[in-house]
């Protein structure tokens, strides 16, 4: 349950609607702003509200979750988000693709540096770079992890490209924010609460992507766990999900791009490389995602994927010279789709 309470609301309301309401030890209580808008969201079962909340002082409204068990990201909210990165608009009013592109992994500054700058280069608005890696097998790289900070920074001021890095551990969080610009969830974690309750309060936006396993409604109350923690700036990247087809790395799941988009007020992005796991795959799996109405593209490229430390990942690995080309071609076709969509 969401209460919306006046901007003028004192403490006295704020702390008379707890008590007279939410003072059973079962209901737990926090503030959260949205959209320049002032709630207290309310944990537990709903049962154990006392008396009625949109009495008290201060009360504008009370927001019953949806059925799927959201209110903050909701579309029907009338909540809207801006989500930037480094300054950046992912989806409207920014026209034309989003893009943010690099190696999967950090291994060494210079490769770094020096695909930073093809990537530049080529129109991409971020740089995305690994230095936490959830590896499946515990005998993977594992990531440079706070070795990699310093580099992080110099390659941020060198190239002028905000920076994507994947968070795993909720302590990571604060110190990973300053030498990067967006924090992403990658799919083994989108339902780490602890880290979503985490992000809630980092300055920078979250990247969060679909669980491979999980249905939409938990990857969208994902979003909302980072939103009703204090963090309205969150990305949706939909990456594939896990089928009894192996014919690609995962099935594409680009029906969800739209309905993540018609569910929510939130940009929705598509990462072409972990979706597919070839190459060759990822032109038309962007094109695709953009036909569905994706705001951008996470794409995993590199100049040399043969000198990668986890050879598993080079046959995805994009060359950098042909972004512009993908995006250019990915934008075109959404355009088109949209504007027929529209002439229907
Ligand atoms: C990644 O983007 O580097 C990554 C590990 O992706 P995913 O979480 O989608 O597997
Ligand atoms: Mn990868």
């Amino acid at each position: 349950m969401i209460v919306e309470i006046a901007e003028a609301a004192g403490r006295d309301s704020v702390d008379g609607l707890v008590a007279a309401c939410f003072g059973h030890p079962g209901l737990t209580t926090w503030e959260v702003r949205a959209d320049g808008r002032r709630f207290v969201a309310v944990s537990g079962d709903e049962a154990l509200v006392a008396g009625d909340p949109e009495t008290c002082a201060g009360v504008i409204a009370v927001h019953p979750t949806t059925r799927d068990g959201y209110w903050l990201v909701a579309r029907e909210s009338g909540l809207r988000y801006d989500v930037q990165v480094g300054g950046v608009h992912v989806g409207a009013p920014t026209t034309g693709m989003w893009l943010a592109a690099g190696p999967c992994a950090f291994e060494d500054e210079a490769d770094v540096l020096r695909i930073a700058k093809q990537v530049r280069d080529q129109g991409a608005h971020a740089l995305r770079v690994g230095v936490y890696k959830p590896r499946t097998s515990p005998y993977n790289f594992q990531g440079a992890g706070r070795a990699a900070f310093a580099s992080l920074r110099a390659i941020r001021s060198e190239t002028g490209l905000p920076i994507i890095s994947e968070v795993l551990d909720p302590h990571d969080v604060h110190a990973l924010a300053e030498v990067v610009d967006c924090l992403q969830v990658g799919t083994r974690n989108m339902s780490n609460q602890a880290l979503l309750t985490a992000l809630g309060g980092a300055p920078v936006p979250v990247l969060l992507k679909r669980g491979a396993g999980a249905p939409l409604a938990e990857w969208i109350k994902a979003a909302e766990y980072v939103v009703a923690h204090g963090n309205p700036h969150v990305i949706m990247c939909a990456r594939g999900i896990t089928s009894f087809d192996t014919a690609t790395r995962h099935a594409l799941d680009l029906g969800a791009i739209t309905a993540v988009k018609r569910a929510t007020g939130l940009p929705v992005v598509f990462d072409p490389s972990h979706s597919t796991g070839d190459v060759r795959l990822v032109r038309a799996a962007s094109t695709a995602a953009a036909a569905f109405g994706a705001d951008g593209l996470l794409v995993e490229a590199h100049d040399a994927p043969h000198t990668m430390y986890r050879p598993g990942d080079g046959p995805q690995a994009f060359p950098p010279a042909g972004l512009a080309e993908l995006v250019e071609t990915a934008g075109r076709v959404r355009e088109l789709v949209e504007a027929a969509d529209h002439a229907a």
